[in-house]
């Protein structure tokens, strides 16, 4: 049988390519995410690969449409093996301008999205006996950096609550993990390029130089397969034992 696999935001950036991947390895996916051409990026990798897809553009801001993305991969797939809770926004400012709405929704996307896709796909895992709870955190989920307050705190909260996750999984052979990631050069990330060089008053190129890649040793933006491989390590048979930890892909930056 084909395990099935959601990946939240995969019709962009790092969830695109951690779909693709899966697909290549032979799973059924479920695609996500709020972009217009959904539909036509999740058939087009179907097809690549000869793999059942299904797409589903719910709002993970809403409990409700989170709950309703869960129960629309199981009703349509039978099951679901592998959750990667991928999707993501950002917004970078000084506290004291932070507006309370970016905050809100950043809490909502990135931390309590996770928890209430967690929560409705444990009872499908625990009767399987089978899960990967995979979410995409960040080296922010470990390391702090000024401007950032609402993704810094919802990137360590998602960390807590892997933990939380890994522990409570074990007797059911449900695994959590995170992985961290440093700069990936994504949609979210060339936004920011824009947003860091209002905040620090630079051209984009030292943004790049001096803010973003400042704190990795490794002086490049992290592949997106290396995070795609990561997660596909995470997901199988005999990672049983891998559980309730974070692994940084960040070019050295958390070594410091
Ligand atoms: P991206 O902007 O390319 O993709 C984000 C995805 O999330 C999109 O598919 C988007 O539609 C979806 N999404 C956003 N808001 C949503 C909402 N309200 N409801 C449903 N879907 C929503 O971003 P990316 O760079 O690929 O980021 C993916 C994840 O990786 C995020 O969690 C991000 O924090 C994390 N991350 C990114 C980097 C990086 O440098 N790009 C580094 C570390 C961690």
């Amino acid at each position: 049988m084909n395990k099935t696999v959601l990946v939240t935001g995969s019709t962009s950036g790092i969830g695109l390519v951690i779909a693709s991947q899966f697909a290549k390895e032979g799973y059924q996916v479920m695609f996500h995410g709020l972009e217009a051409n959904g539909n036509e990026i999740a058939n087009e990798v179907g097809e690549r690969y000869n793999v059942k897809v299904a797409f589903s553009s719910s709002n993970l801001l809403r409990s409700e449409d989170v709950e309703g993305l869960i129960e629309e991969t199981i009703s349509i797939f039978g099951y679901l093996h592998v959750l990667v809770n991928n999707a993501g926004i950002q917004y970078v400012s000084p506290i004291e301008d932070f507006p309370n709405s970016k905050y809100k929704n950043i809490i909502a996307i990135n931390m309590n999205a996770v928890f209430y896709a967690s929560k409705a796909v444990w009872s499908q895992m625990k009767r399987q006996q089978f899960g990967r709870i995979i979410n995409i955190s960040s080296v922010h989920g470990l390391r702090a950096s000024e401007f950032k307050s609402a993704y810094v705190a919802a990137k360590h909260g998602v960390i807590g609550m892997t933990k939380v996750l890994a522990l409570e999984g074990a007797p059911y052979n449900i695994t959590c993990n995170a992985i961290c990631p440093g700069y990936v050069k994504t949609p979210l990330v060339e936004s920011q390029i824009d947003d860091q060089a209002k905040v620090h008053k630079m051209t984009k190129e030292d943004v790049i130089e001096k803010v973003m890649l400042k704190k990795q040793a490794v002086k490049q933006f992290v592949s997106v397969e290396a995070i795609a491989e990561m997660a596909i390590l995470l997901a199988k048979d005999t990672s049983t034992t891998i559980t309730g930890t974070s692994f940084a892909l960040d070019g050295g930056w958390s070594a410091q």
